[in-house]
């Protein structure tokens, strides 16, 4: 079979590679504990239910607008004043199937081949392969002080007359850090000052703790909409845990955002109606629903610092937003895909190798699932990676055996 040299150079997304590995031992009856994947258990909001279910009972489902229905535009308006203090127009925003084709649609319409798109690592998976996915180069930054904060010196360092866009997620997935808004700022001023664009992924931007700010962009620029080269890409799968719902959005300059549509219309024309209708629910709805998710999610990071604290020889900076940990597994194994693979033959643990984001040594372990998931997701692992450990034990009510698979 003849396929595309490009298609080839692709690689899977290994969290959703791991989903799947995931199920398939559940459904031979293994009790596999899932610490890869980023997305809570809660039920998603009420006024996004009744929304979607007052468009379904209608019986009048139909095409939209590609680039959204007036009314979520009008909530995602709403939605980006109340956030970031903008006001923007309906002509500078599109509605896509998830953040994830925001981000595609975003890189599609700025990169030519051989452009270079500045990435920070660690990252999140599916950067590198977008910018791959439009012959576009991927120029990979790590922080040279082993820390997992991004520094201009090292982006300087990275810069080139090809570089066309620098990609910022804070707060990050999957260190869990907040950039400090020095950082933002002197990135934002740099940006503008040499005109390369800056693609905020501000998908986690509410989920933080301890009374942590995750600053917008936007607040570092005078400049409006039109002239700025802040762009930004949101969405309701996290915030509201609406994974499954498909709704992202991007915010950028009205050139831009005609672009993204006329690329839209020919690939996937509007983002699906229901679930349109169920977004402007979350949006237009008591906000109390993301403040409950986020006080969950951030007693669950209170729950897996403290069992991280007594694993022995792991090092784990402390999350301050998303549902992500990034602790360095290098006491025990320097090789993150051989260290994954053992903790799930052995433990029935699922957790993300490090080299997935750029950062060896390290294993992502998501704390969006329950507390007893989290806890004994990783007694199972200190169980597991002690040479001391018995046989068998019982962690919870499960008799754990060692050499499951
Ligand atoms: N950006 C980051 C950093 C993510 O972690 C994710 C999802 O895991 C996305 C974007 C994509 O979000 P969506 O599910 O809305 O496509």
């Amino acid at each position: 079979m003849s396929i595309s040299q490009l298609a080839r150079s692709i690689v899977d997304s290994p969290t959703l590679r791991l989903n799947e590995e995931a199920r398939l031992l559940r459904e031979r009856g293994l009790p596999v504990i899932h610490l890869g994947i980023g997305e809570p258990k809660n039920k998603a909001p009420i006024n996004a239910i009744l929304s979607a279910a007052n468009k379904l009972n209608s019986g009048d489902v139909k095409y939209t607008p590609t680039d959204g229905t007036p009314a979520l535009k009008k909530a995602i308006i709403k939605y980006t004043e109340d956030n970031y203090n903008r006001i923007v127009a309906p002509e500078n925003v599109i509605v896509t199937n998830g953040a994830k084709q925001s981000l595609f649609n975003v890189i599609y319409c700025l990169v030519d081949p051989q452009d270079e798109v500045i990435i920070l690592a660690p990252y999140w998976v599916s950067y590198p392969e977008m910018v791959k996915m439009v012959y576009g180069m991927p120029i990979v930054v790590t922080p040279k002080d082993g820390t997992f904060y991004p520094r201009m010196e090292d982006i300087l360092e990275a810069v080139s007359s090809y570089t066309k866009a620098i990609i910022v997620n804070t707060p990050n997935n999957p260190s869990g850090m907040v950039f400090p808004p020095e950082f933002i700022g002197a990135l934002v001023e740099f940006c503008e000052s040499k005109g390369i664009y800056l693609i905020m992924d501000d998908i986690y931007h509410r989920l933080v703790f301890d009374g942590t700010k995750a600053v917008p962009g936007y607040q570092f620029t005078q400049k409006d909409i039109e002239s700025t080269k802040v762009i930004v890409t949101n969405g309701v799968s996290k915030i509201y845990g609406m994974t499954g719902f498909r709704i992202g959005w991007v915010i950028a300059n009205r050139r831009l955002v005609e672009v993204m549509t006329n690329v839209q219309a020919q690939m996937t024309s509007n983002p699906a109606t229901i679930l349109q209708s169920a977004a402007e629910g979350a949006l237009n709805g008591v906000q109390s629903y993301a403040e409950s998710l986020r006080l969950t999610i951030e007693n669950n990071r209170n729950v897996i610092m403290q069992e991280l604290r007594s694993f022995n020889g792991i090092r784990v900076p402390e999350p301050q937003g998303t549902f992500y940990c990034l602790p360095d597994f290098r006491a025990y194994q320097d090789n993150s895909v051989v260290l994954a693979d053992f903790l799930l033959k052995k433990a029935l643990v699922v957790a993300v190798p490090g080299i997935e984001f750029g950062i060896e040594g390290h294993l992502r372990l998501s704390f969006s699932g329950t507390v007893k998931d989290i806890t004994e997701g990783i007694a199972r692992m200190k169980w597991a990676l002690d040479p001391e450990s018995p046989r068998e034990i019982y962690i919870g009510d499960r008799k754990m055996i060692r050499d499951w698979l």
